[in-house]
């Protein structure tokens, strides 16, 4: 059982185990996962190697309140200064493993799931930035079938129509089993013939699906192409096996997804397009904290945002919950 599971090894992510090892809580006791290779994939990613890393950046204040602040640096100083905190805090990092989903117990700890394990926690820090997006298909998605194909399934209510989910990893099989409850008729294309990518809850889930004739699977499937039909997406398989269909909606899960629908899918409420905070930044649910660019409002936030952030959080976890 972890006192804090952080989700995300950005700056948020970062300063709130700094945060927590500053508080006296041990770092046996702290886990974070990072699902790329190596932390702050984000600033790594997007930033261009010679920007200039301002501390008010979209003029947020740059005036720290916690253990960790930067001034104004090169992208590799920004690097380094968050190497520096995971090595010098001996934070517990796993790199390379994705939160998929997580529930709370009746006695208000968290299990959480990722790709490789699952751990226990009574604390859960989701700071996982807003910059995912979801992987598209390499054929062309006709401008007109804009209304009825999806990356996500909660945008928009989806139900008693005729849906095709395609994918074969866990989120394809949690679609389908969210389509299902809202009454659709669901088939899942899938390119290979078994599901390895897979944990066994959703392969089980999905294998019971089919053999109650609730989901139809389309094993060993490519799509080649979709045509527009009055709206409605045509689509047409590579495999003759399988003839040109017609759905009423296509939902994609090639991989990658947005942040808001990652917290949508586990449960988060929404106020709109915003999910409901309360006071230090904690949600509806008791013990769960969204930190960093995710608390910062549409647009996301800066580095020293996320600090802060983490440190707001840190300030009502140490008053309110108890830890060891
Ligand atoms: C081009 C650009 C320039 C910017 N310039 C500045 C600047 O000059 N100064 C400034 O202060 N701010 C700047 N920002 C903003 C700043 O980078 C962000 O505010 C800050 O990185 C937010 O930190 P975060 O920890 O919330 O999220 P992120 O930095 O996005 O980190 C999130 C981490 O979570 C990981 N993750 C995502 N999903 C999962 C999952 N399901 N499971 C496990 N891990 C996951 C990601 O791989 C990532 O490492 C800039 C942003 C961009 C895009």
């Amino acid at each position: 059982m972890y006192d804090i599971l952080i989700i995300g090894a950005g700056p948020a992510g970062i300063s709130i185990a700094v945060e927590a090892v500053h508080s006296q809580i041990g770092t046996d006791k702290i886990l974070l996962i990072e699902k790329a290779e190596e932390h702050s994939y984000a600033i790594k990613k997007y930033y261009p190697d010679k920007k200039l890393v301002t501390a008010n950046y979209k003029g947020f204040e740059a005036k720290c309140t916690g253990v960790m602040c930067i001034p104004d640096l090169t992208k590799q100083e920004t690097i380094s200064y968050l190497d520096k905190a995971i090595k010098e805090n001996n934070l517990n990092v796993k790199y390379s493993e994705t939160v998929w989903k997580f529930h709370q117990n009746e006695d208000k700890t968290f299990v959480v799931y990722t790709d490789k394990s699952q751990y226990e926690a009574r604390i859960v820090a989701i700071a996982i930035g807003i910059l995912g997006k979801p992987n598209k298909p390499e054929y062309i998605i006709p401008s007109a079938l804009k209304n009825s194909v999806f990356f996500e399934v909660t945008s928009t209510q989806i139900i008693d129509s005729n849906v095709l989910v395609v994918g074969g990893g866990d989120t394809a099989s949690e679609y389908c089993q969210y389509l299902v409850q809202n009454n659709n008729e669901v088939t899942l294309s899938y390119r290979k013939k078994d599901f390895t990518r897979m944990n066994d809850i959703n392969r089980i889930s999905i294998l019971a699906l089919e053999q109650e004739n609730k989901v139809k699977i389309f094993y060993e499937s490519d799509i080649v192409s979709l045509e527009n039909r009055d709206g409605k997406p045509l689509v047409k398989f590579k495999q003759e096996k399988y003839p040109d269909m017609l759905f009423d909606r296509i939902v994609y899960s090639l991989g990658g997804t947005t942040p808001s629908n990652f917290l949508k899918m586990i449960g988060i409420e929404f106020d709109g397009e915003e999910p409901i905070m309360k006071e230090h930044h904690e949600t509806s649910v008791p013990g769960l904290f969204l930190l960093g660019d995710l608390s910062a409002g549409k647009k996301g936030g800066s580095i020293i945002w996320a600090f802060n952030s983490a440190r707001k959080a840190i300030t009502k976890i140490r008053k309110d919950y108890i830890i060891s």
